[in-house]
């Protein structure tokens, strides 16, 4: 029998049926929520990294008195709403003809293209419009839901989301530290995680991410679309220092190391800046503690010289002072590059 594309979907399909695995992480309905059985070495950062979704919205939806999941226990992971919510496709907003109107007018008003006009309204004729016809838009935020629109270094952020201080991490200006709810989840989730681990650990300190809609933010290229964000590393002995130049001495290895490979493990990375000589103290850390080279060359741009373009974990000048870590971009977030 020849293979062919079909057969390998028709597999896959009873791969993923039959794989409990799968069964159990998958809602069947859209009435269903999404349940998972909490594991040995769990905590709610890792489960919210491994869902997409908040640490308060999962103790919303269990009610739980306080933000601790023991093992064996059922955890909604996903609320009806939330798994309703995701499914929705994005609904169009309606502009209604009016007398003297053009696609060109109303691609001004809407600040969208007159292809995409064209696109999303094939059977409207722009030379024939009646009077109350309807055109479809589809203008990202308008459905409430926040969107990083474009690049990180020539893009927007809609309904972006402010991080605010948690534990193990400090806001230094909450007007520069927004986000998509996505990422701002993601980076909290991993601070959550890193004190379930080092409680005693001292908080770093969230520089600039973006503006609530995004766009320029002086000194940076990047930081545009509620994508990017600045952080501290953590210094050695548990001692809070902010921004501040670190070198092999000062440099908590062990902590740093911790919080990289937590988001590096959630697949939602796309780089993390960290100086030459510090990521090589990383590194030899990372195979003390029994990584092989093979695990270690796709996470790290050391050792193959500071200009070599790969890894996830990158130099980049200006980052001996702070990490700069960029998420991959949402299913929601457009034309991210
Ligand atoms: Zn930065």
């Amino acid at each position: 029998m020849r293979i062919k594309p079909l057969h390998i979907i028709v597999f896959l399909s009873f791969f993923i049926v039959s794989n409990p695995a799968f069964a159990e992480n998958k809602p069947q309905n859209e009435s269903d929520v999404l349940r998972y059985t909490v594991e040995p070495g769990d905590n709610l950062g890792k489960i919210a990294l491994r869902f997409g979704v908040g640490i308060n919205q999962m103790v919303q939806w269990n009610r739980l008195a306080e933000p601790k999941v023991e093992p064996g226990t059922e955890l909604i992971v996903k609320s009806k709403e939330k798994v309703k919510e995701e499914k929705k496709k994005p609904l169009p907003v309606i502009h209604r003809v009016k007398r003297g109107d053009t696609f060109e007018k109303i691609s001004k008003k809407y600040k969208v293209s007159i292809q995409k006009i064209k696109r999303w309204n094939r059977r409207v004729n722009p030379r024939k419009m009646q009077i109350g016809q309807q055109i479809r838009l589809y203008i990202p935020g308008r459905d409430g839901k926040s969107v990083s629109w474009g690049k990180a270094n020539g893009g927007r952020l809609y309904n972006g989301d402010a991080m605010e201080s948690v534990p193990g991490m400090r806001v230094r200006n909450v007007a520069r530290a927004y986000g998509t709810k996505r990422v701002v989840n993601l980076i909290e989730a991993a601070a959550f995680d890193l004190k379930v681990h080092f409680p005693d650990a001292a908080d770093v300190e969230v520089g600039d991410i973006s503006y609530r809609s995004g766009g320029k933010m002086r000194p940076h290229k990047s930081h545009q679309s509620g994508r990017d964000a600045d952080i501290s590393y953590f210094h050695k002995g548990n001692i809070e220092t902010g921004f501040r130049d670190f070198d092999e001495e000062t440099f908590d290895a062990v902590k740093n190391w911790h919080l990289f490979k937590t988001w590096i493990d959630s697949g939602q990375v796309e780089y993390i800046f960290v100086d030459y000589r510090l990521q090589k103290v990383l590194y030899e850390y990372a195979k003390s503690i029994g990584y092989t080279e093979a695990q270690l060359d796709p996470i790290f741009q050391y050792p193959a010289g500071r200009r070599v373009a790969t890894g996830i974990i990158r130099h980049s000048k200006g980052h001996d002072d702070h990490f700069h870590i960029r998420f991959v971009c949402g299913e929601l977030d457009k034309n991210c590059r």
